[in-house]
């Protein structure tokens, strides 16, 4: 069993989780994060809520995101409110000692305002879900053009949910030579 550093993952990440009591990589994270960490090459992982999944993902992504640029790097794409409320609370317990490195979170449902305050303060990683995300693209609010990185989160589970048009929609958005993890529970 490695521990999150022999995983090569940097400090400032280990010294978070250490402080949330997140010391023993689950397997999810033993497999992915060093292939995450050392490769600009698409992924695909099966695993279920509960893993510890949104860790596997998201701390290759915290170290790879440039802190000191404020262009949107990262989408994480998720199916509902909740999911994605939790991935981004997760993503900013992560990287609290990266304190330039911004996360905020975007779904429908609720006041578009405020979103779009949000996006103002150049956040580098974006929580959303799809349909939001497509309003937003569409407002001018936030743009693909500069990503690096997609992650589709609970994939299966966004088709089930009829988003397929605005993961096209979005996916259209974004560069060619973007990475994307894709992450289902089958
Ligand atoms: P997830 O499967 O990503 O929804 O994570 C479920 C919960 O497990 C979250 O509260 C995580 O913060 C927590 N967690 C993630 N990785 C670990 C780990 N290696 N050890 C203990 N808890 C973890």
């Amino acid at each position: 069993m490695n521990t999150f550093s022999e995983l090569g993952l940097e400090p400032r990440l280990v010294d978070a989780l250490t402080d949330l009591g997140i010391v023993k990589p689950t397997q999810i994270q033993q497999e992915a994060i060093p292939i995450l960490l050392d490769s600009m090459q698409d992924f695909i992982g099966l695993a279920q809520t509960g893993t510890g999944k949104t860790a596997a993902f998201g701390l290759p992504l915290l170290q790879a995101v440039n802190e000191d640029s404020n262009t949107c790097q990262a989408v994480v794409l998720a199916p509902t409110r909740e999911l994605a409320q939790q991935i981004a609370e997760q993503l900013k317990n992560f990287s609290k000692n990266k304190p330039k490195l911004k996360v905020e979170v975007v779904f429908g449902g609720a006041a578009i305002t405020n979103q779009i305050k949000a996006l103002k303060a150049k956040p580098q990683v974006v929580v959303a879900t799809p349909g939001r995300l497509v309003d937003l693209i569409n407002r001018k609010v936030i743009s693909m053009k500069a990503l690096d990185y997609v992650v589709l989160d609970e994939a299966d589970e966004m088709l089930n949910m009829g988003f397929k048009e605005e993961l096209n929609k979005i996916l259209a958005d974004t560069p060619a030579g973007k990475t994307t993890w894709l992450f289902s529970a089958t």
